[in-house]
């Protein structure tokens, strides 16, 4: 077995070493879990929403445990990571209520009662990307079981210690052995092994589109259920009428959250003509305000990116004649990228076109509402975006016209775990979260009963 080095990305120390798992690992793992299958679907709903709901408070027990990891395994400022490790308690929290409510239909027919019934797929397989290890991990996992399915999950090699733990947590819980599986290894191997086992029957990806088109190829192979939350290149269009100083001090968190390595980013920023130069002194007094700290100091708003691969690919985004300004950020070790806002003239440009994954914004300048619309919908992504206006008419009209899965007002909060979220265009397929998420984890069957003679 292969071993692979753990590397804090605020001071590049290793902090462990972890084993790497090939595709014979990963196949023996898919066996115990569809072995288990069968006892788990049959636990009886209220047990089973028991042990979710234990899972959720074991985990609850350990947020300070988890999110500590967190910090040291992806440099995430201490704050978010405790929101992280909460998040996946209130996502197995939410559908601990679900088995119970799981209901099928009864449809009126001729000749008979006419029933469907909701059953579990039977081995999922979730692939985990890097930028936010423990809640998509939860999004997946507390669905997927609850649905009564059994679950193999494959983190991001650089990021595996958080979902490598809530393993040991659910075990702790009383969650039966295998039931959920945590597996360290390449995407190449262990993941898409996901996608060519025949035992697995769902495949729910969160990464790249490059991968997510390839799993998505492969899956097809099988005809296998596939979930992609991929990448996103989001706008945030501030409106004249709108206040002004909120949506300039809200922006940098809009886009600098994590490092910027965010799927839901507002990487452009739309502001419309007349209110540009008021908008951009504020946003930079708020932007050179923003806390690019050691994320374990309890006061950082921003920490590292995750590795200096990373950090080199995102300067390769920043041309200097670009930058309207800068924020701050520690020297040393570490692979810190100072907050960039980036002026671009050019709307073909790299920077406005791609997803950067780092703490880099661009500014342009709208006339009015259907240019707004245009710059918005201009590219293949469409996951998240803000609009800020007073006009409620013009919000929802705008909202209507975005084409996007999951938009915000006067606000820049993307997820919820009891709303639906996910892409439009190539930011993915499915939706997760919300009172849904479990049909993307179910089969729907339709049974017949005759009543004649
Ligand atoms: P990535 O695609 O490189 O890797 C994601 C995961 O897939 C990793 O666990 C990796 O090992 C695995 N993987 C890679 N190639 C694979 C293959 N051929 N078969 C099976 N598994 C494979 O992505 P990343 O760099 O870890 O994450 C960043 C990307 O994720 C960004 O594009 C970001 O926008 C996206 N993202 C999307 C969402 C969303 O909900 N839409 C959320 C977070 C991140």
């Amino acid at each position: 077995m292969s071993t692979l080095s753990i590397i804090n990305p605020s001071t590049e120390e290793p902090i462990r070493t972890v084993e790497m798992l090939d595709v014979e690992h990963t196949d023996q793992a898919i066996a115990r879990s569809a072995k288990v299958a069968p006892s788990w679907r049959a636990v009886n709903p209220a047990d089973r929403a028991r042990l979710l709901r234990r899972f959720s408070e074991v985990v609850d027990a350990h947020i300070e445990e988890l999110a500590q990891l967190e910090v040291a395994n992806s440099g995430h400022t201490i704050g978010n990571a405790r929101w992280e490790a909460g998040n996946v308690r209130d996502v197995l929290a939410y559908y601990a209520g679900a088995p119970e409510r799981h209901s099928g239909r009864q449809i009126p027919v001729a000749g008979g009662v006419d029933v469907t019934f909701y059953e579990p797929l039977g081995v999922v397989g979730i692939i985990v990307p890097w930028n936010f290890p423990m809640p998509i991990a939860g999004w997946g996992l507390g669905p997927a079981l609850a649905a009564g399915n059994t679950v193999v999950l494959k983190p991001a090699t650089l990021t595996p210690l958080t979902a490598t733990r809530l393993a040991e947590l659910a075990l702790e819980a009383g969650i039966p052995e295998y039931v959920f599986q945590v597996l360290v290894g390449d995407g190449a191997s262990v993941g898409y092994r996901f996608v060519t086992h025949e035992a697995v029957r769902k495949v729910c990806f969160t990464g790249s589109n490059e991968a997510g088109r390839k799993i998505m190829a492969g899956c097809a192979e099988q005809v296998k259920r596939v979930t992609l939350e991929l990448g996103g290149k989001s706008a945030n269009i501030i409106f004249a009428d709108a206040n002004l100083e909120k949506a300039a001090a809200m922006a940098p968190y809009a886009v600098f959250d994590n490092a910027g390595q965010d799927c839901c980013a507002r990487s452009r920023i739309l502001v419309e003509e007349n209110a540009y130069e008021r908008f951009m002194e504020l946003f930079e007094v708020a932007v050179k305000g923003v806390k690019v700290l050691d994320p374990s100091n309890e006061e950082s708003e921003m920490g590292p990116l995750i590795t200096g691969a990373h950090r080199a690919s995102v300067a390769a985004y920043v041309e200097e004649e670009n930058v309207a300004f800068r924020g701050s950020a520690p020297q040393g070790r570490g692979f810190w990228f100072a907050p960039t806002v980036l002026e671009t003239p050019d709307r073909a440009s790299r920077a406005f076109n791609e997803e950067i994954f780092g703490p880099v914004v661009s500014v342009v300048r709208f006339r009015d509402e259907s240019e707004a619309l245009e710059i918005a919908n201009d590219g293949p992504y469409g996951l998240s975006g803000s609009i800020w206006t007073r006009d409620i008419g013009k919000a929802l009209r705008v909202a209507r016209g975005v084409e996007t899965g999951a938009l915000s007002v006067n606000s820049n909060s993307s997820v919820r775990y009891s709303t639906p979220f996910g892409g439009y265009k190539q930011s993915g397929i499915g939706r997760e979260l919300g009172p849904d998420a479990l049909l993307g984890f179910s089969e729907e069957k339709n049974v017949f009963l005759s009543t004649e003679e």
